[in-house]
């Protein structure tokens, strides 16, 4: 998106604020599609929990793609979009069977990641078709906070637990309609997915039923200038390859499934934050920002590197800062950083602000949660309104003494 146009929504709507550009979201979803066009079905699963504004779901709706879920909660605000049953998958993870069953009972696709719910879904509703998650423990990111492939992962169903699994199928009678993997969030190298890949058809030879398999996601998106970013249209040509492959030998066409979050929306999102003042220490220069980890926490919980970039003065002279937000407690969203001379109530847009970024604000402080636009067909919408005082009190129970 253009500065100037980032510049007129922050004068218009106010800082903080979250703006996506449904275009980008577009071109994502689009070049997933075509480095994918190798194969007969394709489902493009948008992992809803990247960012679950309505607006933003019906938009994806509205492209064609599915849905990845992880909550009941998701479910329905997926439904509430448009979304068909039979266009979600529900992923959960450590969740009851109750809910399950409830998710089961709308007709969306259940993908079942531990053997002790699969034993008792099964057993009570052997005709429901489920999909299980496998776990083929390969380490696809090098960020141990976000991979969930490793030995130790609470995520799926580890790849030497299969004989056990196959006994609970036989066992039951179940159905098993798909397998699925989702090894983490930062596959830096191609052929470690096509490696885990492998282990994932070796496991669907098992199941007579299939018509689906789903590799979930992880594709890496570049954060600063000169990062790496999984290169779809290579990893597409070789995984359609091996998929067709693997579709004549099994004797059917079934469908490859992805669910992506952040290659279909992170790059769409900014994050603008006006700068409250400038503060100098004896070793520091500071920008304080009118945020905090309350709006945008990767930074702090990842150490994610967001670009930073002052839109105010984009012809500036480059100086170093380290750019903090205002709640009492330490909110570095950057330490040390090269950005375009800073004055006091100039913008800093932070970019790849579209994914796990508002979802995971909070009111901390007792801060509002920032306002969310989304700009589509050159025309800025307002999808969120900026919280008020009221807003905090909802749901708390005033007490008189
Ligand atoms: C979070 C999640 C995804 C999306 O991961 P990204 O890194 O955002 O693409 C996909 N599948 C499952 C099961 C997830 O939990």
């Amino acid at each position: 998106m253009k500065e100037s146009t980032l510049l007129q929504i922050a004068e218009d709507y106010g800082s903080p604020i979250y703006v996506y550009d449904a275009h980008k979201i577009e071109s994502q979803y689009n070049r997933l599609t075509t480095a994918f066009s190798g194969v007969k079905k394709l489902k493009i699963h948008y992992a809803a929990k990247a960012l679950t504004n309505i607006s933003v779901l019906k938009f994806v709706s509205k492209l064609g793609a599915a849905l990845d879920t992880v909550s009941i909660q998701e479910v329905q605000l997926g439904l509430k979009a448009g979304f068909a049953p039979k266009n979600i998958i529900y992923t959960p993870n450590g969740v009851s069977l109750k809910e399950i069953e409830t998710v089961a009972e709308l007709g969306v696709q259940i993908n079942i990641d531990s053997l002790d719910l699969l034993e008792q879904f099964g057993s009570k509703h052997p005709e429901t078709p489920v999909c299980i998650r496998i776990n083929p423990h390969v380490m696809a990111g090098g960020n141990t906070n976000i991979s969930v492939g490793h030995i130790d992962s609470k995520f799926g169903i580890s790849i030497h637990q299969i004989p056990l699994l196959l006994r609970i199928v036989e066992n039951t009678g179940m159905n098993i309609n798909g397998i699925h993997m989702h090894t983490g969030s930062d596959i830096l190298d191609i052929d470690v997915f096509l490696y885990a890949s492998e282990i994932l058809f070796e496991t669907a030879k098992k199941f007579k039923n299939l018509t689906f398999i789903d590799f979930g996601s992880g594709f890496k998106v570049p954060y600063k200038p000169n990062d790496i970013e999984t290169n779809i249209e290579e990893l597409g040509e070789k995984l359609a390859e091996r998929f067709n492959t693997f579709c004549e030998n099994y004797g059917k066409a079934l469908t490859l499934a992805f669910e992506p979050g952040k290659f279909i929306v992170s790059q769409s999102g900014y994050f603008l934050t006006k700068v409250n003042a400038i503060k100098q220490t004896t070793s520091t220069v500071f920008a304080q920002v009118d945020s905090g980890f309350n709006h945008l926490i990767r930074p702090m919980l990842y150490g994610a590197q967001h670009h930073i970039e002052n839109i105010s003065n984009p012809n500036g002279k480059e100086r170093f800062y380290s750019v903090v937000g205002y709640i009492c407690e330490t909110d570095t969203f950057a330490n040390n950083r090269r950005i375009k001379e800073i004055a006091e109530g100039d913008i800093l847009a932070f970019h790849n602000a579209g994914a796990y970024c508002f979802m995971m604000s909070s009111n901390y402080n007792s801060r509002y949660r920032p306002a969310e636009v989304l700009w589509y067909n050159d025309k800025a919408h307002l999808i969120r309104n900026r919280e008020t005082l009221e807003d905090l009190l909802t749901n708390q129970v005033e007490l008189e003494f």
